[in-house]
């Protein structure tokens, strides 16, 4: 029976692929993004998190386990059971995390699974990884949502971390097997902010002309209070949350060289 980590399951999202969507997130990332509003999520294995609770006057520190083991057949059977909100929205499930393609294995056999059970799939990645089952991974996958952070290999590395070199790797294996691709941004402060990295990201993008539409998600610093909790440090300072007229520009930007903004 084959196993993988999840640290979430979440209904009736929306920001997660067309329509409603239940979307699974998977443990383990090899990226360690400044911004990124799950830490939990980034090793395989199970976590503790010490939350600190208040009962009247009383302050208690709780301790939380993120994280646990599930077959692929389990879970498709959790997702079926929303398969009603699936056929009326048009909606479907998403594979998210953490990073789904560091479970390659297991995110195959759980999307075959949906596939013979007729339900939309999309799988929501980083592509930082090497991914050894990804032609398999595509062959049940329709529809990606692929993060594109920035171009500038330098900033990746300070920013974010390795494998600079897989994610376009991997996007390239994606859209030559003929997969649909939104390709999606989140607009970090200090780091990708600003019309060159916009630009240099659309020089990169035009690469792959069949790759039409883009979501730009604003930096928000929901995360913050985990990394305390964790043991961790929060390394993106003061800087406030985005709103999306703060993006107005670079939709625009997108816009004028043929890009929808979905
Ligand atoms: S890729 Fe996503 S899950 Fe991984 S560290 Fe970055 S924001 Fe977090």
């Amino acid at each position: 029976m084959m196993q993988g980590n999840i640290f979430d399951i979440k209904r009736y999202a929306i920001h997660y692929g067309p329509c409603i969507r239940t979307t699974l997130f998977l443990k383990c990332c090899l990226l360690l993004c400044r911004w990124c509003h799950n830490p939990e999520s980034q090793q395989f294995h199970p976590v503790v998190i010490h939350q600190v609770c208040k009962l009247g006057d009383h302050e208690f520190t709780e301790e939380r386990t993120v994280g646990y083991t599930v077959s692929a057949e389990e879970l498709v059977q959790e997702i079926r059971k929303d398969y009603v909100f699936f056929e009326e929205s048009g909606g479907g499930v998403t594979f998210s995390g953490g990073e789904p393609l560091c479970q390659d294995v297991f995110l195959v056999e759980c999307l075959r699974l949906c596939r013979a059970a007729h339900i939309h799939t999309c799988v929501d990645t980083a592509g930082a990884v090497v991914v050894p089952h990804l032609e398999e991974i595509c062959r049940y996958t329709d529809l990606f949502l692929y993060d594109i952070k920035t171009m500038n290999r330098r900033k990746f590395r300070e920013y974010v971390g390795e494998c600079f070199d897989e994610v376009c790797r991997n996007l390239k294996t994606i859209v030559n097997s003929g997969n649909r691709v939104i390709v999606r941004i989140p607009v970090i402060p200090g780091f990708n902010d600003d019309a060159e990295s916009i630009y240099e990201i659309i020089t990169y993008l035009q690469t792959f002309p069949v790759v039409q539409e883009v979501n730009l998600l604003p930096y928000h610093r929901t995360g913050a209070d985990k990394y305390k909790r964790l043991g961790m440090t929060w390394q993106m300072g003061n800087f406030e949350s985005l709103k999306p007229e703060n993006l107005q520009e670079f939709r625009e930007i997108f816009r004028t060289n043929g890009y929808q903004i979905t």
